[in-house]
């Protein structure tokens, strides 16, 4: 996906799994997500940005920006290995 010069962008991008390679449910969700939070300042409200605050490791391509779990239980499911146990 071509990557509009704004200021609105997520920091993330250049390395968030989301962005650089898609989801795991299809390619229309995966550029649904870009347009919807990356490249706009909605990445303010993705999950996966909030966690990245306050958790310091990668974060599965589970973790979804609009996942329905709170930041807090996202990180409690990471630090309990919630998703290694899933792959
Ligand atoms: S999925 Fe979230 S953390 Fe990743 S680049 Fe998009 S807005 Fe940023």
């Amino acid at each position: 996906m071509e990557l509009e010069n704004t200021n609105n962008t997520c920091p993330k991008v250049a390395k968030c799994p989301i962005f650089q390679e898609g989801v795991l449910i299809n390619k229309f969700t995966g550029d649904s997500y870009k347009k919807i939070y990356c490249t706009t300042l909605k990445h303010k409200e993705c999950k996966r940005f909030l966690v990245s605050k306050i958790y310091n490791k990668p974060i599965p391509v589970q973790v979804l920006p609009n996942s329905f779990f709170s930041v807090d239980d996202i990180v409690k499911k990471l630090t309990d290995g919630y998703w290694d146990s899933k792959k």
